[in-house]
C-alpha cells in the first residue's frame, strides 16, 4: 500500500466522514481552559455551527480515524467490499491536526468516528487515546464528539465519556429488520444494550459523589444517535415511532436523520436515488414537534394514509389542516399547550403571547409582529376584533396558505 501524507489522509478521511450527520454540538456543558492554562473553550464565544449547502455541519474537524472496516454494511461507502481509497490516521496525526486547526481558528472542536479495524476494542481504544491526549497532554478545552462502537468494552466507553463532550452510538436504520437486512454483522440488541449502559453511566455520573459532593464530568453533552432515512421503505410514521422510543428509553439529546446517499457499486438491495433532502428536513420538524411542542408521535401522522410526512407543507400545518375541528383558537384564552399547535407559532411567539395577554387583549396586528407569516396563522385563530369566519373550514384553505410551488432553476 502506498504511504500517504497526512494531507492525503485528511482528504480521504474527511470525505468519508461527510455521510455522518450527527455532529451538531448543542447541549455540551461549559468547558473552559482558563484555569488549566490550556487552550479552547466551549463557553464564551461558544460553539457555533455552520452548515454546508447539503446541510452537514462543518464547524468541527469531522474525520474518520480510518475508513478501513471489517464490516460490510450495504449502505456504507466504507464497507469492507467497497472499492474506495483507504487511509488510516495515527493517534498522533489526529491530535496534531486538531490542535493545528484549532489554533488557526478553523474549527471549534473534533468529531471523530471510525470504521472498525481489527476489533471494536482496538478501534475504540485508539479513539479514546486521541481524546485523552487532547484533554490531558494538550489541555484542549474545545468540543469533542466521539462516535462509539456498540461492541466496544464498557471500560473503554467509560473512558471515552471522561474526555468527550458528547458520545453517540448509531442505531443505523429505523427498524431491526432493516439493520438485519442491510447491516447483517450488526446486532440491534447490542446497540440498544450499549445505549442503555451509556444512559446509566451518564445518570450515575450526574449524581454528586458521597465523598467529594461533586459531580464527575462525563459526556456532559449526553448521547445522540443517527439513523439513515430512505435506504429502505420504512415510512416516516415508523421512523418517528423509533425516535420517540429512543428519546424515551435512552434520554437521547438528539436523533439525527441522515438521508441515504447512493454509493458507488451499491448493493441491489438499495435504492438508486437518494430521498429528497426535504424529507430529512420534515423529519427534523416532526422531531421538534415531539420534543418541544407537546405532540405525541402517533398524532403527527394520524390520518395520513401512507404514513409519510408531506413534503410541500410543514408537519404542524399538515396536522392542523387534518384537524380543523380543533380551530379556530382564541389566542387571548387558549392554554399554552393549544397555542403551540397553531401553525406559524414558534415556542418564543407563544411565550410572548402569554406574557402580553396578562396586560391586554391581543389583536391580529399584534400577532403579525410576533410571527413570520400572519397569513398562515389567521385562519386558525380568533383575536380581539378578528374571527376567521368560514375560512377555517374552507375547501381551498390548503391552497391559499401552502407555499407556492417554485420553478426549478435550470441554469
Ligand atoms: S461498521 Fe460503520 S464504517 Fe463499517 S461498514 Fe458499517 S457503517 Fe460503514
Amino acid at each position: 500500500m502506498p504511504v500517504l501524507s497526512t494531507r492525503e489522509k485528511l482528504a480521504i478521511l474527511s470525505d468519508a466522514a461527510k455521510y455522518d450527520a450527527s455532529c451538531a454540538s448543542s447541549g455540551a456543558g461549559g468547558r473552559n481552559s482558563l484555569k488549566s492554562g490550556g487552550i479552547g473553550s466551549t463557553e464564551g464565544m461558544g460553539i457555533c455551527h455552520s452548515y454546508a449547502p447539503d446541510g452537514r455541519c462543518i464547524s468541527l474537524l469531522k474525520i474518520l480515524l480510518t475508513n478501513f472496516c471489517i464490516y460490510d454494511c450495504s449502505y456504507c461507502i466504507n464497507r469492507s467490499s467497497s472499492n474506495v481509497r483507504r487511509a488510516r490516521f495515527t493517534v498522533d496525526e489526529v491530535v496534531r491536526l486538531t490542535m493545528d486547526f484549532y489554533k488557526r481558528n478553523y474549527i471549534e472542536g473534533l468529531f471523530l468516528s471510525s470504521g472498525v479495524i481489527r476489533s471494536p476494542d482496538e478501534t475504540m481504544g485508539e479513539m479514546v487515546e486521541v481524546a485523552r491526549r487532547l484533554r490531558l497532554d494538550e489541555k484542549f478545552g474545545g468540543y469533542i464528539h466521539l462516535k462509539t462502537i456498540p461492541e466496544a468494552s464498557a471500560e473503554l466507553i467509560e473512558k471515552a465519556g471522561l474526555y468527550a463532550d458528547r458520545l453517540s452510538i448509531n442505531v443505523e436504520l429505523p427498524t431491526d429488520e432493516g439493520v438485519k437486512r442491510l447491516a447483517p454483522e450488526k446486532r440491534p440488541e447490542t446497540i440498544r444494550v450499549s445505549m442503555a449502559k451509556l444512559r446509566s453511566k451518564i445518570e450515575e455520573k450526574a449524581e454528586p459523589t458521597l465523598r467529594t459532593k461533586t459531580r464527575e464530568r462525563f459526556a456532559p453533552g449526553g448521547q445522540s444517535t443517527q439513523m439513515i432515512v430512505g435506504a429502505d421503505a420504512t415510512p416516516d410514521a415508523r421512523i418517528l415511532k423509533t425516535s420517540a422510543r429512543l428519546y424515551g428509553s435512552y434520554q437521547l439529546r438528539r436523533v439525527y436523520y441522515s438521508a441515504f446517499s447512493p454509493i458507488p457499486d451499491a448493493s441491489s438491495a438499495l435504492p438508486l436515488k437518494r430521498p429528497p433532502l426535504m424529507r430529512e428536513h420534515r423529519l427534523y420538524q416532526a422531531d421538534w414537534l415531539m420534543r418541544f411542542y407537546g405532540f405525541d408521535q402517533g398524532e403527527i401522522l394520524d390520518g395520513q394514509p401512507d404514513g409519510m410526512l408531506e413534503l410541500e407543507i410543514d408537519p404542524k400545518l399538515a396536522w392542523a389542516l387534518r384537524n380543523r375541528a380543533s380551530f379556530p383558537l382564541d389566542i387571548n384564552r387558549a392554554d399554552r399547550e393549544m397555542l403551540l399547535r397553531i401553525p406559524g407559532f414558534g415556542t418564543r411567539a407563544v411565550e410572548r403571547i402569554i406574557e402580553t395577554r396578562r396586560f391586554r387583549r391581543l389583536r391580529l396586528e399584534d400577532i403579525g409582529r410576533l410571527c413570520q407569516s400572519v397569513a398562515k396563522v389567521r385562519p386558525f385563530i380568533i383575536a380581539e376584533g378578528w374571527s376567521p369566519g368560514a375560512a377555517t373550514d374552507a375547501a381551498r384553505l390548503r391552497e391559499t396558505i401552502a407555499p407556492k410551488p417554485r420553478q426549478i432553476e435550470l441554469f
